[in-house]
């Protein structure tokens, strides 16, 4: 059986916050705003992978009214995210992701991003792509007050043979 996953978000971006990708730090003017520490690319791989496996999204499983994730390492969370998720017997095929911001480039950041979420989900970078696009000026995102970040994934799992 294979299952598709979408995650989607956004999050604001404000100065004296650092800019988290993917779990990994860029320099950056502005980072982040969330309760968590706000890596929007991690939250948005969370979904997808939730979203797939049909076990809920990361509000559900990280509510900001919780106070434990506040300030929250997102690849911990991703961390839980994905042994729930392979606990029911899914492993991943691939992910593929779109980061938009204005501001910092993402291109010569890629493989450390790919490299990091491969890592938090125990599989080869080769599984992980990210493209950084702009907003062309346009928007929220073009405007530079916030990031958005897209994931897609494939899970596979073996159906279970019944016995005759
Ligand atoms: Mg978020």
């Amino acid at each position: 059986m294979i299952r598709a996953g979408l995650g989607r978000d956004l999050h604001r971006l404000v100065p004296g916050r650092p800019f988290l990708l993917g779990g990994l730090r860029i320099e950056a003017e502005r980072g982040e705003l969330g309760h968590s520490d706000g890596d929007v690319l991690t939250h948005a791989v969370i979904d997808a992978l939730l979203g797939a496996a049909a076990l809920g999204d990361i509000g559900a499983l990280f509510p900001p009214s919780d106070p434990r994730w506040k300030d929250a390492d997102s690849l911990e969370l991703l961390a839980r995210a994905w042994a729930l998720v392979r606990g029911e017997g899914w492993s991943l095929i691939n992910l593929d992701c779109v980061v938009s911001c204005e501001t910092p480039r993402l291109l010569p950041h890629r493989d450390r991003i790919r490299a990091s979420l491969a890592g938090a989900l125990g599989v080869s970078p080769e599984q992980v792509f990210v493209k950084g696009k702009t907003g062309e000026g346009l928007g929220p995102v073009g405007e530079g007050l916030a990031v958005e970040a897209l994931a897609l994934c494939l899970l596979e799992r073996n159906t279970v043979e019944r016995n005759p």
